[in-house]
């Protein structure tokens, strides 16, 4: 509604106006001398949300790097000690056998930014044995990590799938070889002092920037066999599954929420 219209609303309806049965009209600043049909009243100028500089490509300044293609420092093998797998041309791949790996730092609601490539060999490798390897939040939950190109398994043990529990909205995968995303939101589950389950852990992942788990409530750990089921823990490290697969990892970083 321009202003001169707004104005001869004002002409015509002064009962209602007066009434305050037009205050779905547009508000402007010269809107009278009213205080309650002041705009300046629904503006919040403090506190200003902090600046993060987000380099192209890179990680934001808030971030913890967790793998710049280089440094490996911020993780640990599974079993302890000096990280087992190959760090070669920015990219930090899985040595089959070797199992997995750990952040050494412990985390709990995060966003969490991971790309990852599958073997561009696949012949002789089907189902959950091409490319497979895993993101587990707080080392018990899996976002499955599986070359899903043309390669057909139990749709929620594909790529983008909460493992055994929650299959991916639309199969987003690139073709083996390619590097493709993830970008997580993590909500941890919380328990009570006596263990109880006071809300379980949601997730929402964007795979290649499609959206794949639309805020996905987990019912528990994740299992091979069975149901899942929760126990209760604290913060807890990022885990990278060794599943045979030789699949690379890059450009991981995460922000605590
Ligand atoms: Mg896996």
């Amino acid at each position: 509604m321009g202003d001169r219209l707004m104005d001869r609303t004002r002409r015509i309806n002064p009962l209602l106006m007066a009434a305050g049965m037009l205050a779905a009209a547009p508000v402007f600043a010269h809107a009278g001398s009213d205080p309650a049909r002041d705009p300046a009243k629904t503006e919040v100028w403090t506190p200003v949300p902090a600046s993060v500089a987000t380099p192209e490509g890179g990680a934001p300044s808030d971030a913890i790097v967790l793998f710049d293609g280089k440094d490996v420092s911020a993780w640990e093998a599974e079993q302890g000690g000096r990280v087992p797998w190959s760090v070669a041309d920015g990219a930090l791949t899985v040595v089959p056998g070797s199992k997995g790996i750990r952040t050494r730092q412990s985390f709990c609601d995060i966003q969490l930014h991971v790309e990852w490539r599958t073997p561009v060999v696949t012949a002789g490798f089907e189902g959950q044995d091409r490319g497979n390897s895993g993101i587990f939040l707080q080392e018990r939950y899996e976002l499955q990590v599986l070359d899903s190109d043309n390669n057909p398994t139990y749709a929620n043990g594909q790529a983008g799938s909460i493992y055994k529990q929650a299959m991916p909205l639309v199969n987003a995968s690139r073709a083996p070889g390619q590097w493709q995303a993830y970008d997580i939101v993590w909500k941890a589950p919380r328990f009570a002092k006596g263990g109880g389950l006071i809300s379980p852990a949601r997730i929402t992942v964007l795979h290649n920037g499609v959206l794949v788990q639309d805020d996905t409530v987990l019912a528990g750990k994740t299992e091979y066999i069975g149901a899942p089921s929760y126990a209760p823990h604290g913060c807890a490290p990022l885990y990278l599954q060794e599943h045979d697969a030789k699949v690379s990892y890059r450009n991981i970083w995460v922000r605590e929420l």
